[in-house]
């Protein structure tokens, strides 16, 4: 995370960051193909801002105004972001604050808006015939679309605006570069005995199959309850678990921890195939490969591995040989992320997976974007072309179901099915869903008929 006073001035790491996420938002090549002829790429939409404007001077103008008048001076700060910002979403959070929503090609479009919108609050404003300032200071968060969970860019906003002002200027936070060195370091030095420490948990989050109507599989997410910081979610440790070197145990730990909990599931008679993530470092890690193969067998476990394209791309002879040793003892495959990264055709065919799941970032704006349709739509029918069943990650809304439903999509994941939850909330989930048809008669948020999606 970089914090930004002022200007947002991309540094060297950042352009970088910029420039790669620009790469890997590039559009495959395979999809470049299936598109129509004269077709003309939509500039893509590729970050996500969400800022504040506070009336820092409020007090005093109510002080003067009185407080109904006051009380509308935030509307009146709606009305002129509304009108300078069409597109974006704007509401009043209250007396003093409103937030506004909008996407941009580069994170300097956010330093364009705001430039514009103090210019324009630095105009004395004409309230009822009286010429006042308007002092208004921002905070705001910036991420690549789809990177960052709407919670965390609200709560990063919120502290970007404190921040404001304490310094008495505006301030913009990009979460796109991760977590400041300092905490990278501390983390790094305390992740080698989180394991160790009982400090990793799992929670499982549950794959919809939208034409049997049944939970098809559940995918096993790690976490790390982290004694002084709490809950520390995998986007932060994962890449250092990498880089230290323990990634390994850390996934041997995830793969024994889910066949432990797979026995529990299958006790209360439910046989799941469960997925867990596999770093692409693991594909090229032979000891890896025979551990997790020998532990997948001597169980009897149905386990499956999500792995991304971009981690074949590195060493493909290698990660292509161990993925079909994974197949041949009975992992299944499952493509993750796909289309978030470098995406190759060749690659594609010659993988042995039967599930190709589609990045939430093309799912989360499906029914409010023009370009995200075409990319779902062509990605389902090329996977099917394939022999792949297609899962949908991050389906939020009805909306979004309804749309994959009727494109054909085979399995969706998202928050509005579940959220990812902990083994004995999953395990009252799948009881709940088993009980259902006979004790209640309102269907469950995706037992529903195709006909109720696809008319709705
Ligand atoms: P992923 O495998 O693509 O996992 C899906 C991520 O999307 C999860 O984030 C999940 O909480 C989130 N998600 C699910 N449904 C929705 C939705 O409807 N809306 C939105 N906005 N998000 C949704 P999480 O748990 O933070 O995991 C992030 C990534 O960390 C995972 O992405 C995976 O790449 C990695 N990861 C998680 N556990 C492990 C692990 O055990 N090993 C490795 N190597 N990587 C892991
Ligand atoms: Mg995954
Ligand atoms: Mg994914």
């Amino acid at each position: 995370m970089t914090e930004l006073n002022g200007r947002v001035t991309p540094s060297a790491d950042m352009q970088n960051g910029i420039d790669s996420f620009r790469a890997a938002r590039a559009l495959p090549t395979l999809l470049g193909d299936q598109l129509p002829d004269g077709f003309v790429p939509i500039r893509v939409k590729a970050w996500q801002f969400l800022c504040l404007a506070r009336i820092a001077n409020f007090a005093a103008l109510r002080r003067h105004l009185g407080r109904t008048r006051a009380d509308r001076l935030s509307h009146d700060a709606y009305e002129k972001i509304a009108a300078m910002l069409p597109s974006a979403r704007v509401v009043v959070v209250g007396r003093t604050t409103i937030e506004f929503g909008f996407e941009g090609e580069t994170i300097a479009d956010l330093e364009t808006t705001l430039d514009r919108l103090r210019e324009e609050f630095s105009a004395p404003v004409d309230i009822d015939g009286e010429y006042h300032e308007f002092r208004t200071l921002f905070g705001a968060a910036a991420a690549p679309v789809g990177a960052t969970e709407e919670v965390r860019l609200a709560e990063e906003a919120e502290s970007a605006l404190d921040q404001a002002h304490v310094e008495q200027q505006s301030v913009v936070r990009d979460l796109s570069m991760g977590t400041p060195a300092f905490d990278r370091l501390t983390l790094t030095r305390e992740l080698g005995a989180a394991i160790a420490n009982g400090e990793m948990f799992l929670q499982y989050q549950p794959k919809v199959h939208v034409r049997r109507q049944e939970i098809a599989s559940a995918e096993a997410l790690v976490r790390w309850q982290h004694p002084s910081r709490g809950l520390v979610l995998p986007g932060d440790f994962i890449s250092l678990a990498e880089e230290i070197g323990e990634i390994g145990p850390l996934t041997l730990w995830t793969l024994d921890k889910v066949i432990e909990d797979q026995r529990t599931i299958a006790a209360d008679g439910n046989d799941l195939t469960i997925f867990i993530n596999i770093s692409g470092q693991l594909l090229a890690d032979a000891a890896f490969v025979a551990t997790a193969c020998a532990k997948v067998c001597d169980n009897a476990a149905r386990i499956g591995f999500e792995i991304t394209e971009t981690s074949v791309i590195g060493d493909p002879q290698s990660a292509i040989a161990n993925l079909q040793k994974f197949a041949d003892v009975g992992i299944a495959i499952a493509i993750d992320d796909y289309g978030a990264g470098l995406s190759s055709l060749a690659y594609l065919k010659q993988l042995p997976a039967r599930e190709l799941k589609i990045d939430k970032m093309f799912v989360l704006q499906l029914t409010s974007s023009n370009r995200d349709p075409l990319i779902v739509r062509s990605t389902i029918d090329l996977a099917h072309a394939l022999e792949m069943e297609v899962t949908a990650e991050g389906v939020e809304t009805q909306a979004a179901m309804a749309l994959l439903t009727v494109m054909g999509c085979d399995m969706v994941q998202g928050y509005l099915i579940s959220r990812p939850i902990s083994i004995d909330a999953f395990r009252q989930f799948l009881r709940d869903d088993k009980l259902r048809p006979e004790q209640d008669s309102a269907p469950s948020m995706f037992k529903r008929p195709a006909s109720f999606w696809k008319s709705g």
